[in-house]
């Protein structure tokens, strides 16, 4: 099944409270290409500056990402920056450098129109629904949104919800989207507004997933040490989208298997900065990880 993510491609500068990096790989497209990748190749359409550097597109080529939508603009990159608090559980952003992303179309070519699974990876709503104007019958979309659109192009992100099968978002932007006070009645709501799938992330506390009348908890994998939590989210949601458009069922069950894999991915991003705990990985490591949790989660029937 043929895969595609619109979104962002990016130079971040994130500082973390031990360390800093500026001008780093990163944007919700590339961390979701990068991770949907070691399952099935994805297709990525967004935009970036001149000062896009040749290694970064061999990185992403490198992992096997479709490049053919990836537009090279007039204009500087897009930046963002973020500070992590020390427990690393909050996060302020320090600026956001739309740059080429003022001006972008996306044009979607005939392949990338035929897509099968699509993902509106963070950008702005209205650029989402772009995409979805010029999709032409995909069997499973997603979003991922935040709270700047949230609270700045809420119309927008309502319109765009009504229109796909899953949206991923954090709790905090659950509960601020929906004005609801748990995570359980927060996906009640959001599920009215459109999208059968609900999935809530909540950093190293794991996601929950709403699918029809089945709700599932998955931890996230205990690590030793988390060197930048910056584009977990995405790689959550790279790793669930690549899972299934490689194994093309749609099965509560399978949904499951997705988002558990979604959170290893993302377990492996949080391990380095920008792309660092992606870019050697292997299916492998994966399966090794896969049997860790299976084994840290694993509970007999209660015997009373
Ligand atoms: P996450 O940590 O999963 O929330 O994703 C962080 C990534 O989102 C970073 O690599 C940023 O470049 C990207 N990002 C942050 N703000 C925006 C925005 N307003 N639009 C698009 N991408 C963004």
């Amino acid at each position: 099944m043929s895969l595609l993510v619109v979104g962002s491609v990016a130079y971040d500068s994130v500082q973390t409270p031990h360390d800093h990096r500026k001008d780093a790989l990163g944007g919700s497209a590339t961390f979701f290409s990068i991770a949907a990748a070691l399952f099935h190749k994805p297709s990525l359409v967004a935009v970036v500056g001149e000062d896009f550097a040749e290694r970064d597109v061999h990185a992403l080529e490198h992992a096997g990402v479709d490049l053919s939508g990836l537009e090279r603009a007039e204009g500087r990159t897009f930046r963002w920056g973020g500070r992590y608090s020390v427990d690393m559980n909050h996060r302020d952003t320090l600026f956001t450098e739309l740059n080429v992303f003022e001006s972008f179309k996306p044009q979607l070519n005939d392949a990338h129109r035929d897509a099968s699974l699509v993902f509106l990876a963070n950008i702005q709503p209205g650029l989402q629904l772009s995409v979805l104007e010029q999709v032409g019958c995909p069997r499973f979309v997603a979003a991922d949104t935040m709270n700047l659109w949230i609270a700045g192009a809420r119309d927008e992100l309502l319109e765009v919800l009504s229109r796909v099968d899953a949206i991923f978002l954090n709790d905090s932007e659950a509960l601020e989207l929906t004005g609801c006070r748990t995570m359980v009645a927060a996906a009640g709501e959001l599920r009215a507004m459109g999208p059968p799938l609900v999935i809530i992330k909540r950093g190293e506390h794991g996601a929950l997933v709403f699918n029809e009348d089945d709700i599932f908890y998955v931890p996230a994998y205990p690590l030793e040490a988390v060197i930048d939590p910056t584009g977990a989210g995405d790689t959550f949601a790279g790793g669930f989208m690549g899972y299934l458009a490689e194994t093309r069922s749609f099965t509560p069950e399978n949904i499951r298997r997705a988002a558990v894999v979604g959170s290893l991915m993302a377990s492996f991003c949080v391990e380095g900065f920008s792309i660092e705990g992606l870019r050697r990985l292997t299916l492998d490591d994966v399966r090794r990880r896969y049997s860790a949790f299976l084994a840290l989660t694993r509970i007999d029937a209660l015997a009373l």
